[in-house]
């Protein structure tokens, strides 16, 4: 827990927070300024930053909680699909700094776009390229 931050005070109950589900290691509750009904955030109780900052254990539990809720929230709201995503790092719009997956419910016709749109312009990347990177991330 880290005292100066807003999700870890919602966990402690020093603030309030609509909670929707928790386990031993997750905790699930809506976005105060959702980007559309049903908007939640999924986060480890244990305050870690990023995602490569979780135990397996916590991402395991975070994507649980994720697994879980999709299907209830889409009830809940007639949700049509969802957008699922991270926000992992500042440079990537990360603004709380306790890592949280964002389920935002999507509806037919919403105006919304593909998660594609949140890297901006795509890069002219050569085979070549596409072979070094895989094989450096696989080494
Ligand atoms: P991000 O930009 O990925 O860090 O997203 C942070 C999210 O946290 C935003 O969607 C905010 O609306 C949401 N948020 C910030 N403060 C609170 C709060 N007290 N309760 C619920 N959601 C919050």
């Amino acid at each position: 827990m880290s005292d100066d931050c807003i999700f870890c005070s919602i966990i402690a109950g020093d603030i309030p927070g609509r909670i929707v589900a928790e386990t031993d290691d997750a905790v699930a509750f809506l976005d105060a300024n959702p980007m559309s009904r049903g908007h939640t955030l999924v986060i480890p109780k244990a305050h870690r930053e990023r995602v490569a900052d979780l135990s397996r254990a916590e991402s395991r539990a975070v994507f649980d909680l994720v697994h879980e809720l999709t299907p209830r929230i889409e009830a809940a709201v007639d949700a049509d699909a969802h957008t699922v995503g991270i926000n992992d790092g500042p440079d990537a719009g990360q603004e709380v700094p306790h890592a949280h997956v964002h389920i935002i419910p999507r509806f037919e016709g919403d105006g919304g776009g593909p998660i594609h749109v949140a890297a901006g312009e795509r890069p002219d990347v050569s085979d070549e390229e596409l072979d070094e990177i895989a094989a450096a991330v696989a080494e």
